[in-house]
Formats: structure tokens, C-alpha cells, sequence
């Protein structure tokens, strides 16, 4: 069975409580095969491996680096005895969602930044340790994060919602990275990203939506349009197939051959995801 792969949807978030029934259903409809659903603090684990189940999804448990604050103190504790926990679990594919994040101010100095710099080494110790890649924020701090996981030792995994440059791509794939795309890349003004699309080698990418978050181009509600009253619009993972053929576009391939590209390109970095929707054994 053909089809794509969000390998990063926050499908436990408050926003989806109402209707995710309809949500998970409208992105079968259209071409979702499989949703990788990230945690992002110790209080959501149980939450995010129930929905995966129930879903038929999988997900991914680690301590999300703008959540560091209210991290409690044994969390890595916490997360070790989680991943110990769902070991034989075949929808818990990665680590994640961790990192670190250098946009938000209060996070880049000081001791949430030390705090951020503790928590990913520990988190890329544990997946090292439970035999898991893990599923990176990299937001302003692909440098910061490559050289965290050039001290830890390189364990594979995802950059997700990447905006670097091609070189600090190029680093991450020699770490046994993929680099997560989503709705940024719709914008006709993300030359740099969509020039990087374009270019990166195929095996390089993975898609993503990142919903609720990141609305492509056909959701987003301009700052002007929000002063209006129209609400930001929510992101969904029945949008990555409209995603995916941007990129397709962009790159002169077909939407089918973009689908199944990237869903190899999941498959290699996410065994377990390969192993749960029984990749290779499909013609
Ligand atoms: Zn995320």
C-alpha cells in the first residue's frame, strides 16, 4: 500500500481533542499512511502511546527543549524507564521530540539554556542506550545540537522542520540524518528553503506537517487577517500530500514517486516504523 508519511504530527495536542476521529480520517482519505506522533514532556507519555495505538500510528517519547522549565528534575529517570517500558512496543519508533531551541529568548542564556544542553545530551543517551534515533528541534541551533551529538556519538534520526544551510545539511547527513520538510516550503518567499528542497540529494528528505503548527501557505492567516479576527489556521496531516507536491514540483518529480521516496527515506531512518506498517513486504 502506496502512500505518505507525516513523520511529525502532534496529533495529542489540545487542538485535536475535539475532532481527531475526523482528522486522522480526512488524512487517510487523503494519502496518510502513517503519523509519527512526538511527545513532548514526561506528563504526555502515556497519552501520545495510547493515541498511537489506538490510531494505528506510532510515537516517539522524549522532553521537547521549549518545555524544559517545567521538566521535572528525574525526567530523564522518567524517560528511561518509559522507553524501558514500551521496548517491545512496536508503535514507539524514536526519541523525541528534543533538541534545542535558540529563538525563544529566555531560552538561549542562562540556566534554561544549561538546562536545554543537559536534557539533549541525557535524552541522546538514552536513545544510544535503548537502540532508538531520535527526532531533533533544531530551531536557530543546528550547530549548538551537531555538536552535542558529535560528543554524545551520532544515534541517526530526523532534523525536523529544517532551515539551515546546505552545509549544515550536509553535516547532519553524515550523521545519519534526514531532514524533516513541511508547510514552510509552500511559502513563494522561502527562496533559501525551497532552493535547499530543490537541491538536496532525494534520500536527504522526509515529510512532515508539524500540526497544528506551521500551516502551509493556503492556511496561514497573514498578522492582518488575524487583527481582523480570522484565527490562525490549524495544520493538519490530511494536508502533507498538497505539502509533498510542492516539493515534487519543485524537484520535476511526480507526487506518486515523491510519496514513495520519502517514505523509503522514513522507513531507513525509522526501522521500526518500516516494521510496523510492514514496509518491504508491500508491492
Ligand atoms: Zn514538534
Amino acid at each position: 500500500m502506496p502512500g505518505w508519511i507525516d513523520t511529525h504530527c502532534h496529533l495529542d495536542a489540545p487542538e485535536f481533542a475535539r475532532d481527531i476521529a475526523a482528522v486522522r480520517a480526512r488524512a487517510a482519505e487523503a494519502g496518510v499512511r502513517a503519523c509519527v506522533i512526538p511527545a513532548i514532556g514526561v506528563d504526555g507519555f502515556a497519552r501520545a502511546r495510547a493515541l498511537a495505538r489506538r490510531l494505528g500510528d506510532a510515537y516517539a517519547l522524549g522532553i521537547h527543549p521549549m518545555y524544559v522549565a517545567q521538566a521535572p528534575d528525574d525526567g530523564l529517570e522518567r524517560l528511561d524507564a518509559a522507553l524501558a517500558e514500551s521496548a517491545h512496543d512496536p508503535h514507539l519508533v524514536a526519541v523525541g521530540e528534543i533538541g534545542l531551541d535558540l529563538f525563544v529568548p529566555e531560552l538561549i542564556s542562562g540556566a534554561l539554556r544549561e538546562r536545554q544542553e543537559w536534557l539533549l545530551r541525557g535524552q541522546l543517551r538514552l536513545a544510544r542506550r535503548h537502540g532508538l534515533p531520535v527526532l531533533l528541534h533544531v530551531r536557530r541551533s543546528v550547530d549548538a545540537v551537531l555538536r552535542a551529538l558529535r560528543e554524545v556519538g551520532a544515534v541517526g534520526g530526523i532534523a525536523h522542520a529544517f532551515s539551515g544551510s546546505r552545509q549544515q545539511a550536509d553535516q547532519l547527513l553524515d550523521l545519519g540524518f534526514r531532514l524533516g520538510f513541511g508547510g514552510a516550503v509552500t511559502f513563494e518567499r522561502a527562496t533559501r528553503l525551497r532552493a535547499l528542497a530543490r537541491a538536496l540529494p532525494a534520500h536527504a528528505i522526509v515529510m512532515e506537517t508539524d500540526a497544528p503548527d506551521i500551516p502551509p501557505q493556503w492556511l496561514y492567516a497573514t498578522a492582518r487577517e488575524r487583527a481582523a479576527g480570522r484565527p490562525q489556521g490549524r495544520n493538519e496531516p490530511g494536508e502533507l500530500p498538497r505539502i509533498g507536491a510542492v516539493i515534487a514540483a519543485l524537484r520535476g518529480v511526480s507526487p506518486e514517486d515523491w510519496a514513495a521516496t520519502t517514505r523509503a527515506n522514513s522507513c531507513a531512518v525509522l526501522p521500526r516504523l518500516a516494521a510496523l506498517i510492514g514496509f518491504g513486504a508491500e508491492k
